[in-house]
């Protein structure tokens, strides 16, 4: 099976300020890109072959697991934006964030420590276990809660890669500004 790189939803000049169109353009347009095609050319006559994305990334090791998680987690990073996101969740999200940080400003003040705090690179994420109770995790490289059972609900991309043309190495400012940008219903849709 061949995966394909899915188009963006926006153009890629219409996150700005919060991510420009240099950082897209390079960050989904070669990064991702890569990530895609490395994983055609390693999973051609393994096992994995002709699974499911997630699949792979539950069961895979080395190489393998990186790039497909790499590749998923793009997807999943860069299909949770929006030119006219931001704000707050709503519905079940939002009682279930009250529910377990308190408040939705106490979720997104743990989640920007989390994706600040995280040494090197890699993504914080929030996820729901089956119960429907959230977690924020940290996870290095292309670490995906996929492997932990939980259902990630939405990520940050802490590679220097993704703010560096942007904010150069002030990562807490580039987390801070993709709250302007998130996509709720997305997110909701997952939960
Ligand atoms: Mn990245």
């Amino acid at each position: 099976m061949t995966y394909t790189q899915p188009q963006l939803p926006y153009p890629s000049d219409s996150l700005a300020p919060a991510i420009s169109q240099e950082t897209i353009d390079f960050h989904y347009g070669k990064h991702e890109k890569a990530y895609i095609e490395n994983l055609n050319k390693m999973i051609q006559g393994t096992e994995f072959d002709n699974e499911d994305l997630e699949d792979v990334i539950k069961r895979a090791d080395g190489p393998l697991y990186n790039n497909a998680a790499q590749a998923w987690n793009h997807i999943f990073y860069f299909f949770s934006f929006s030119p006219d996101g931001g704000g707050e969740p709503s519905g079940e999200l939002a009682d279930a964030i009250r529910r377990d940080f308190g408040s939705f400003d106490k979720f997104k003040e743990e989640f920007e420590k989390a994706g600040v705090s995280l040494f090197g690179s890699g993504w914080v994420w929030l996820s729901r276990d089956q119960d429907g109770k959230l977690f924020i995790t940290q996870e290095p490289n292309a670490g995906n809660p996929l492997r932990k059972g939980l259902t990630p609900l939405l990520t940050f991309d802490v590679w220097e890669h993704a703010y560096y043309l942007d904010y150069q190495n002030r990562r807490a400012d580039a987390l801070k500004s993709l709250w302007d940008i998130i996509d709720w219903d997305m997110v909701e849709s997952r939960y």
